[in-house]
């Protein structure tokens, strides 16, 4: 497309630094004796912090081995970025370790249209804004207000680059990886490594090639590509690997469509997705002002760098040619049930469900490109000459203030309003929650989004709404038709002069022709702002949502009270718990996910939809040394609470894969909040194991899984040989003494995965700990 392009920007801190990547790509390749890489590969072992200690032995095997990462960049959305904040402050650092940007998405409400929403959902949240924005300027971080955009669309239009490793603390940063980069969701906790400078731990995916052929055309569209395959590979087929397409089907399209697709693998678990460098990203960066970063990366593509090699080995191929690529819907309920197009009518009638569309919904993060916007314009130019309207409400959610202020311009809005959609603020808004709709309240009823989830109550909080998901194309003709049967290939919709009317394939472009338009700069950060250390971070003293974090002391040293020098204390046994204990069993969500700043009002939740397996009930616990006006029974929270205020530090006892799930720090910061010095388990969730160790809590493995059910409540149980393991004693092992209630005592044997950096965590209390004192010394 011709298209002129936003001025060039000052592109240096946001350019990779390709010469020093494929310097550090050449040692790994020398360890890995030469073999041919894949482009992931590629990403990832350029950024491995230091090979030749990583990788012992020149072994990295692909699902297995464990790499210590650099990050380049982090960015954090306003909900999970308060508590990564917090932890971050509490480390001591006077800046950010790599370029940070914080984006104010998730808390804005979608009621009534962009302006009221904004001003409403800034004034209830405006203690959490005011505290982002301060903490930002402390230290040196681009906070994007309110009203810029959603977090991927900005880091899209600003800070992605070929062959870059960025972290983002959400599920969809993959969706950078349209701009052929690897971009990580994590949990806070990680992306505090990477703001600290601490090496980012990641198990070498296994890599999927997704090989392209053919060319979309029609009403196919890159959703279509990833919805088709989001039913192939199902929920879980992504999990613990990464998606890197291939093939000439790959540069058919726009750098735009590449995003929507890299977005939803995170649908099917992936750890996220990529693709080799294309013209279309080249155009890209010189549209959106990076044509800095576009001439560095064209010098690192002629090099090799930004595709896989010949002969790259994956774990597995998937074949996929675009041209018998059929629009696809997917839903209810889960984002892997696609039905083809042409099968839907059917599938909505074997069900049973009335053919009824109540509402249909655009944009969001996963698809408010100007190619998209510009394609249902298209379609509501055409219903607007047959004078026609949507008939169910219309919403449409631009992803940022660049793409707002683009499709005023060029008239796209004025289109989509003309046939009577409303244009909410650029924000999250319905895609999670945030719609206050006031009609379909606890009633059965099909939406029809662009979005990328759809679980349950995701969009308006009403269980019964099954929210089907599809191109932004499909979902504009569908709101035409108000039926979930219709088919805009194939049928007709009857205009009110009685004639039939049939669209023709929708059309856009995928860049303005007239350039990208920034909108209201205002909305917009300095780039790479100084960090201003006199600044105040603002948290109110009577807070509910927000609470400083109070460092956690050692469990060691003449403070600790700890008279078994570097044994841990003896710690009571707060309870066992029994099966499944997922990240969301600790730390549930829900309503609860308003206090994730505030880490004493959180932790009232924790686990609370745990089982006893004394007893087997939910969310109860026993306080075998209760004062007489106390119960012996009580929720798992209050006994916990009563031990600390005893200052009895206490242990978990817990089954196989504990804290599986999420990344969710929270589970790991509420029991040591409440005094938790060690957990020992019949097997851990490796990235929740780690969240624990950061967190200063002692992880052990039964060594004998059967030892399990020989520990209960109240029992006492001391460590026997860490004091070896923290002087460095090699294979020291821990053996756990047990005294029972009834006064037995016996020993059993344990296993670890402390590192010897993990141990000088331990040490200090916890990860931050350590750093704040390597900051301080
Ligand atoms: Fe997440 Fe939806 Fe916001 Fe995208 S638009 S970041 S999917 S909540």
């Amino acid at each position: 497309a011709t298209h002129t392009s936003l001025p060039e920007r000052d592109c240096s801190s946001i350019t990779p630094p390709y010469a020093r990547l494929q310097q550090k790509l050449a040692e790994v390749r020398e360890i890995l004796d030469n073999r041919p890489l894949t482009l992931a590969e590629k990403i990832l072992y350029s950024h491995i912090t230091d090979p030749k200690k990583s990788l012992v032995d020149g072994k990295l095997k692909r699902g297995e081995t464990y790499l210590q990462l650099s990050p380049e960049r982090v960015a954090m959305q306003d909900a999970s970025a308060q508590m990564a904040l917090l932890q971050f402050m509490s480390a001591g650092m006077t800046k950010c370790a790599v370029p940070t940007s914080i984006h104010c998405d998730h808390l804005i409400q979608a009621a009534t249209g962009a302006e009221a929403d904004l001003k409403r959902s800034i004034a209830s949240n405006q203690e959490v804004f005011d505290f982002l924005e301060s903490a930002a300027r402390k230290y040196g971080i681009e906070f994007w207000k309110p009203g810029s955009g959603i977090i991927h669309q900005i880091v899209l239009e600003n800070y992605a680059a070929p062959g870059m490793l960025m972290l983002g603390t959400d599920s969809h940063t993959p969706n950078a990886g349209g701009l052929g980069l690897l971009a990580i969701g994590v949990g806070g906790a990680d992306a505090v490594d990477a703001m600290t400078g601490t090496p980012w731990e990641l198990k070498a995916p296994q890599i999927v090639g997704i090989h392209l052929t053919g060319s979309l055309s029609g009403w196919a569209t890159p959703k279509d590509l990833i919805l088709h395959l989001a039913g192939k590979l199902t929920v879980r087929g992504g999990t613990g690997r990464i998606l890197e397409y291939f093939g000439p089907g790959v540069f058919n399209q726009s750098c735009t469509g590449l995003a929507t697709v890299a977005n939803m693998g995170a649908e099917v678990g992936a750890t996220t997705s990529t693709f080799p460098y294309t013209p279309n990203m080249r155009s890209y960066l010189i549209a959106t002002g990076r044509a800095p970063v576009a001439r560095a990366a064209d010098e690192a593509a002629s090099k090799g760098f930004l595709s896989a090699d010949e002969g790259a080995e994956y774990d597995e191929v998937i074949e996929i040619n675009l041209s018998e690529l059929e629009p696809t819907i997917n839903g209810p309920f889960t984002p892997d049930l696609a039905t083809p197009l042409s099968k839907f009518g059917e599938f909505v009638q074997e069900q049973g469900w009335k053919d009824e569309l109540s509402a249909g919904l655009i944009g969001s993060c996963t698809n408010s490109s100007y190619e998209d916007m510009t394609s249902v314009a298209d379609l509501a130019r055409q219903a607007k000459a047959a004078g026609l309207k949507v008939k169910v409400p219309f919403l449409c959610t631009p992803g940022s203030e660049q793409i707002r202020a683009t499709m005023e311009r060029d008239e796209v809005t004025g289109a989509l309003q003309d046939v009577g959609a409303t244009v909410l603020a650029n924000a999250c808004g319905p895609c999670i929650g945030q719609w206050k709709r006031e009609d379909k309240k606890e009633e059965e009823n099909a939406i029809l989004t662009s979005f990328n989830r759809n679980f349950k109550s995701r969009n308006d909080g009403n269980r019964l709404t099954m929210n089907f998901l599809a191109s932004p194309t499909l979902v504009t003709a569908f709101s035409f038709s108000g039926k979930l049967s219709f088919n805009p290939m194939t049928d007709t919709i009857t205009t009110p002069s009685g004639a039939p009317f049939k669209f023709t394939p929708p059309k856009g472009q995928d860049l303005p022709a007239a350039g990208f338009t920034p909108g209201e700069t205002s909305f917009y950060p300095k780039p790479t702002p100084e960090p201003q250390p006199e600044t105040d971070v603002i948290i109110r003293p009577d807070s509910q949502r927000l609470e400083v974090l109070v460092p956690f002391s050692s469990h060691f040293g003449e403070s600790s009270g700890n008279l078994r020098g570097l044994e841990l204390p003896p710690l009571k046994v707060l309870m066992r718990v029994r099966g499944k204990c997922t990240t969301d069993h600790i730390s549930a969500a829900g309503p609860w996910l308003k206090y994730k700043g505030h880490l004493t009002n959180i932790s009232e939740n924790l686990l609370i939809t745990a089982t006893n397996d004394e007893g087997g009930d939910v969310n109860v616990a026993f306080d075998h040394d209760h004062e007489p006006s106390q119960s012996e029974t009580e929720t798992i929270p209050n006994v916990a609470k009563r031990l600390k205020a005893r200052k009895q530090p206490w242990a978990l006892v817990v089954d196989d894969n504990y804290g599986e799930g999420s990344a969710r720090e929270h589970a790991a910061l509420q029991p040591r909040f409440y005094g938790c010095a060690m957990i020992v388990a019949r097997s851990f969730a490796r990235i929740h194991e780690t969240n624990l160790k950061k967190q200063g809590i002692l992880p052990l493995w039964f060594a004998d899984k059967a030892d399990y059910a020989r520990i209960g409540s109240g029992d006492v149980v001391e460590t026997l040989g860490l004091i070896d393991l923290l002087n460095g004693v090699p294979d020291a092992t821990i053996k756990l003494k047990v005294t029972r209630r009834n006064g037995d005592v016996f020993e059993i044997p344990t296993k670890h995965t402390m590192s010897s950096d993990q141990l000088k965590w331990l040490r200090a209390g916890s990860a931050l700990n350590h750093i704040r004192s390597q900051v301080q010394s």
